[in-house]
């Protein structure tokens, strides 16, 4: 492999992995996505999922039923990312501060 190919390949990874991590939760309830598009589930449904998911210890999701349908991917009791049908998966960052 040349050298121009190898920092092609490098800058490309570096690139992907800043493009990850652009998803907020704003309440108990709510997420954002990159693409600005907003999920807004009932805290109770939430919540069961997070149950659900420390429980049985493997990844679910949640469909927002939007025409844009965004899932919410849970894993041992945590909101981990979102899955956009535009982007892809997202991570959870954190929270959203106004
Ligand atoms: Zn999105």
């Amino acid at each position: 492999m040349t050298q121009a190919a190898l920092i092609g390949q490098v800058g490309l990874r570096m690139r992907f992995e800043e493009s990850i991590g652009m998803a907020r939760r704003m309440v108990p309830s709510s997420f954002e996505c990159d693409c600005g598009h907003q999920s807004h589930f009932c805290e109770g449904t939430v919540r069961d999922m997070e149950a659900d998911s420390r429980r049985r210890h493997k990844r679910m999701h949640l469909m927002d039923s939007e025409v844009e349908e965004h899932a919410i991917e849970f894993k041992d009791g945590v909101a981990t990312a979102v899955i956009c049908p535009k982007q892809g998966r997202r991570k959870i960052t954190g929270w959203l501060i106004p």
